[in-house]
């Protein structure tokens, strides 16, 4: 076994005994995991994999979703358009705040809260809904390396109870800062936030950022490389909610969490590494995926 993989396994070992945290049961169907599921993950940029634990086990990829979709919106307009639709500062507010637009250019502060989400997912382009959705999959296609899937008992179940969603929409609304129609933009946030994925895709899509875009597995470029380095710091500075900040102190890597229990890192040029844990802290940010990724990673040489 590598040195890696016994290290990996030792973690996974250490931390499968916390059961501190709560499930994200604000979303009726995501209180149906099971709270002892629990997988890391790590993909090399040559291709390798490393993981343990629960790694086939799919789950929704939630807040992880804005990422992706972000580089998708960076290359549907490019940089100035979408910065001038959605900013890029953190806020060290929680993710689904109401209050997160700026005072003057009413832009949502950044694409990680769900406000910069709903308006980045409002200026994917297509030709009606279902082009719109088919795009978002196609992406999310080339980055995992396999057709995708939606979640529809969790979409519908954010659908009928996102409500606090709703009201950032209208609130975007009102200022202009979206189009007027919302109820297909939060469809497609919603179904985003429901892609299906388990750990090692996480992982590869994490690898893919950390290879300038390129699916280290499938070689297929996923993602122009020069926006690969605005996803990077969007990551950086806004990925793990209003922990973003000490996150960068103490860890150090891009990274992006949901509410689901998913997290996933980037070492760039190095590899993506994931860890999947559904059990939350106040911050949304799963509790194990955060040990394993704060106090692992200074043994983790990838
Ligand atoms: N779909 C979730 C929401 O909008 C995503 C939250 C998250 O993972 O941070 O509330």
């Amino acid at each position: 076994m590598s040195e890696l993989q016994a290290l990996l396994e030792s973690l996974h070992q250490t931390y499968q005994q916390q059961d501190a945290g709560q499930l994200a049961c604000y979303i009726p169907e995501l209180c149906k995991a099971d709270p002892n599921w629990f997988a890391i993950s790590i993909v090399t940029t040559d291709g390798q994999t490393f993981q343990v634990g629960n790694c086939q086990q799919t789950f929704t990829i939630q807040s992880i979703s804005k990422v992706f979709v972000y580089g998708m919106a960076l290359a549907d307009h490019g940089r100035d358009a979408l910065l001038a639709k959605v900013g890029v500062e953190p806020t060290g507010d929680p993710f689904n705040s109401l209050i997160r637009l700026d005072e003057d250019s009413k832009r949502p502060d950044n694409p990680m809260i769900n406000a910069g989400a709903i308006a980045t997912t409002s200026l994917i382009q297509g030709n009606g809904p279902t082009e719109r959705l088919n795009r978002l999959l196609e992406m999310f296609r080339r980055y995992v390396g396999h057709e995708v899937f939606i979640d529809m008992p969790v979409f519908m179940s954010e659908r009928d109870t996102g409500h606090r969603n709703r009201a950032i929409a209208h609130l975007m609304l009102n200022f202009g800062m979206i189009d007027k129609n919302i109820d297909e933009a939060l469809d497609l946030y919603f179904q985003q936030c429901s892609v299906l994925v388990n750990c090692h895709d996480l992982a590869v899509m994490a690898a893919t950022l950390a290879h300038k875009g390129i699916n280290p597995i499938t070689q297929e470029r996923a993602v122009e490389s020069g926006y690969v380095k605005d996803i990077l710091s969007v990551m950086y500075t806004c990925g793990m909610y209003d922990f973003a900040g000490e996150w960068a102190y103490k860890v150090g890597l891009p990274a992006k969490s949901g509410v689901s229990g998913g997290i996933m890192a980037v070492v760039p040029n190095r590899a993506g590494i994931a860890v999947f844990s559904p059990l939350l802290d106040e911050y949304g940010n799963s509790i194990r995926g955060s040990r394993v990724l704060e106090l692992g990673i200074r043994v983790i040489q990838v």
